[in-house]
């Protein structure tokens, strides 16, 4: 089986007195031993529900999230999430992740406290830091003294201490200045090979994933809209909204930073479009985008598509060639 396998995830919030919202609507996803996913999309998507939903922080309404075949996520009335030591997650924030009034060596060393390890708890978590990049000598200070950039590999030493096999990091650069933010992308990159750990790297940014990631997910209104290698999704988009976001990546001498949305509105997620969901925002929208939902499905062999105008099985064809805009 496939280290973290996610199928036909569900997750619903219920606001009284308002209709559900299905955040994330049927997803199936998996992550292999040493391989980087990036999950992308604008924000609203669904991309942090389904996030906290695989490591437990946020119930599946339906659907499962197995590691190793070993399903993780118990659902139905009254089941509650399961924190699994296996999955771990690094969160946008660093600052407001970590307990300001505890020495940071004490918060890395609670995420050992089921570790078999025979060596003593200081040397592990010397171990943690240097790994992350931070010498032992840190421990004994506290999160305020450090910048955003080493609060940061503090809490990815952290979400280590247990020897997941998978991290998911929720926007883990968004936050850092742009010299910090390949520094922590690379450390995680790195460590994903260096321990054959599989990670989720969910962010708004497509540019910035794009060197990382072995495999882009894109998420829209709580789906995912296609499933690809990075490569061939960057060069040749099967789904109009990759297209979308690929088109909208600013170029090279602009704050690269900056949140820029394919045009149109994100339709409200408790009443999506009928028929396919991005049909009121994409150029290429036909008859039938308007009463029948794509289903994800394999255009070509190692990639997924969520639009009527991929034929399933293949071959793919070339948003490039159509004539629209
Ligand atoms: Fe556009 Fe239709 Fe494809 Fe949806 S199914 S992305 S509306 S062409
Ligand atoms: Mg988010």
């Amino acid at each position: 089986p496939a280290l973290l396998d996610v199928q036909d995830a569900v997750v619903d919030y219920h606001v009284p007195g308002r209709a559900t919202v299905h955040a994330v609507a049927g997803v199936s996803l998996s992550v292999e031993a040493g391989e980087i996913v990036g999950l992308v999309g604008e924000s609203g998507c669904g991309k942090s529900t389904l996030g906290r939903a695989i490591v437990g922080l946020q119930k599946l309404s339906s659907g499962t999230v197995s590691l190793e075949g070993h399903p993780v996520a118990p659902v139905g009335r009254g089941a509650r999430p399961v924190r699994d030591r296996g999955l771990q997650m690094v969160f946008q924030d660093p600052y407001s992740s970590l307990n300001p009034r505890r020495r940071i060596g004490k918060q890395i060393a609670d995420g050992l406290a089921a570790s078999t390890d025979p060596r003593p708890v200081t040397e592990q978590v010397a171990e943690l830091l240097d790994s992350v990049g931070l010498s032992a000598n840190v421990a004994s200070r506290f999160p305020h003294e450090f910048s955003g950039g080493q609060r940061q590999r503090i809490a990815i030493a952290r979400a280590l201490a247990p020897n997941p096999s998978i991290i998911v990091a929720d926007e883990p650069v968004s936050a850092l200045d742009a010299s910090t933010r390949a520094q922590v992308t690379n450390l995680l990159t790195s460590l994903a090979a260096d321990r054959r750990m599989g990670l989720l790297f969910i962010s708004h940014d497509l540019s910035g994933v794009r060197h990382m990631a072995d495999r882009v997910a894109v998420m829209y209104l709580g789906r995912i809209v296609e499933n690809s290698p990075t490569e061939p999704l960057w060069g040749d988009p099967l789904h109009p909204y990759s297209e979308a976001l690929i088109k909208a990546i600013p170029k090279l001498g602009v704050d690269a930073a900056a949140p820029v949305a394919p045009s149109g509105e994100v339709p409200d997620p408790s009443n999506p479009p009928t028929g396919c969901r991005f049909h009121p925002r994409c150029p290429y929208a036909m008859d039938r985008c308007i009463t029948d939902d794509p289903a994800l499905v394999h255009i070509e062999e190692t990639r997924e598509a969520a639009c009527w105008l991929q034929p399933e099985g293949g071959p793919a064809r070339r948003l490039l060639d159509l004539s629209v805009v």
